[in-house]
């Protein structure tokens, strides 16, 4: 299906990696304008040479750092300056540690406070005035399975997470009436270094063997499988054209199943 994507500007943010990475990849393949951004320009020029080869218009690497938000605003502009507007924003972020509450110290809270949730909101101040200039815009963000059902030892992403989805409600009702769709993705476990990590984390927390650790991750999971990054990027790719235009303010399972929840 051609999702008439092509020429649409897009910005995905913690994209060197992972669901990012593979969003900016799908956008690229329906002929979008893509900007990646990280922390290391540099690491992302191959990522550049990847999109354009999959089909991009054009495709940049944005400098920004989640966790300094004065680079945010400047990339965004950056952004919108070369690619002539900014129609789609993933705003995708790190992972936060994981562990049981009470080993969670309060600088790791502050942390995760300043790396998932206020870069959402000064990324939304930013892409926002464009998305309005140009008539209209999506906005994503990526989440996690945690905000349907409670995750052992994720209070850090539980947690915050659904304050991200309370932005995402608030502003799908502020800016829907200018074509401006805003919606969560609330990823179950998908194949990424970031699950790796998680996996090894509780293998050496707990103890436990690598099929032992890896299903406690596919045991909730009916699917009975990891996700594949792909199909994230597919569902990106589709909320983010014109098919999207009448979803917004819902918080979105990609999950095999795993919340049970309606
Ligand atoms: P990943 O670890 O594979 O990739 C994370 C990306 O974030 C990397 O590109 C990394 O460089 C970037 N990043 C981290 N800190 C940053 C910072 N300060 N500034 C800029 N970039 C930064 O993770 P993933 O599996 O692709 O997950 C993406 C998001 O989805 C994470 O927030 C994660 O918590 C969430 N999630 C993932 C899963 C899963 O199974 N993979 C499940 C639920 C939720």
């Amino acid at each position: 299906m051609d999702l008439g994507l092509k020429g649409k500007c897009a910005l995905v943010t913690a994209a060197s990696r992972g669901l990012g990475r593979a969003s900016a990849l799908a956008l690229a393949a329906e002929g979008a304008k893509v900007a990646v951004a990280g922390r290391n320009v540099g690491a992302l020029d191959e990522l550049v040479r990847e999109l354009l080869a999959a089909g991009a218009s054009d495709a940049m690497a944005v400098q920004m750092d989640l966790a300094r938000h004065e680079t945010l605003r400047p990339g965004v502009d950056a952004v919108a300056h070369k690619f002539g507007s900014l129609d789609i924003f993933l705003g995708n972020t790190g992972g936060p540690a994981s562990g049981p509450f009470l080993s969670v110290s309060s600088e790791a809270w502050q942390a995760a406070i300043n790396e998932i949730l206020l870069p959402l909101v000064d990324l939304s101040r930013a892409v926002l005035p464009h998305m309005q200039a140009a008539g209209g815009g999506r906005i994503m963000f990526v989440t996690t399975v945690g905000v349907k059902m409670v995750q052992p030892n994720m209070v850090l992403s539980d947690s915050l997470r659904l304050a991200v989805v309370g932005l995402a409600k608030s502003l799908s009702i502020e800016f829907a009436h200018e074509n401006i769709m805003v919606n969560c993705l609330c990823p179950g476990p998908f194949a990424t270094d970031r699950m790796e990590d998680l996996i090894v984390a509780s293998m050496e927390r707990d103890g436990l063997s690598r099929a032992d650790a890896e299903a406690v991750w596919l045991d909730e999971v009916p699917a009975r499988k990891f996700g594949d990054p792909g199909d994230f990027g597919a569902i990106v790719a589709t909320l983010a054209s014109s098919r999207g235009g009448f979803i917004t303010g819902t918080a979105i399972a990609l999950d095999g199943g795993k919340s049970r929840a309606y």
